[in-house]
């Protein structure tokens, strides 16, 4: 099967019969840029084959890379593993899709999800960013085993410069102070 490193656009119309697959590491300077707002300098791989099938084209393969986030809970840095792996269709429609459509949307149907557009022109480093940026968790969590101390600890913190402020004491404190 031919291989490629280089491009992050393709013509679906020059796909060879088989398919193409293509690999995509940290090294590729125009994609790393492409995906800096969601995972900085952060490395990532990316394996995946578009290949003809009939009037659709079948795109598989996974992504893996890593995100700087913090912890939900506690608060402290942590590093996300990103692992998405995708069994997907690209569809071409022949007319623009009506006002209210977005470019990608998945099928309400059971099946692979579709994405729709209106060319032959596909751009593989809008695909790998929509991904990882679907694959991001909401809430993610450290899963350190003092996730919970942490968090019990910076909640009483954060409490304390409260219990101390003079202007929320009740009235009779206030007077004891005037003496
Ligand atoms: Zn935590």
């Amino acid at each position: 099967m031919k291989q490629s490193t280089e491009r992050t656009t393709i013509n679906l119309k020059q796909l060879p019969e088989n398919g193409e697959q293509f690999q995509f590491d940290a090294a590729h300077a125009g994609l790393h840029s492409r995906l800096a707002d969601l995972i900085g300098e952060r490395t990532y791989h990316v394996d995946l084959t578009v290949r003809p099938q009939g009037n659709v084209f079948e795109i598989v393969g996974e992504i893996t890379t890593e995100m700087d986030r913090v912890c939900s809970h506690c608060g402290r840095d942590l590093t996300v593993p990103i692992r998405d792996e995708f069994n997907e269709l690209i569809v071409v429609l022949n007319e623009r899709p009506r006002a209210g459509h977005s470019g990608h949307t998945g099928s309400l149907l059971e099946g692979p999800a579709c994405n729709y557009v209106t060319g032959y022109e596909f751009d593989l480093a809008e695909f790998i960013h929509e991904h990882i940026a679907l694959a991001e968790p909401a809430l993610p969590l450290c899963q350190r085993a003092d996730c919970d101390d942490v968090f019990k600890r910076a909640s009483v913190q954060a409490k304390n410069p409260i219990d101390f402020n003079p202007l929320l004491r009740d009235n009779s404190s206030s007077k004891k102070l005037r003496g």
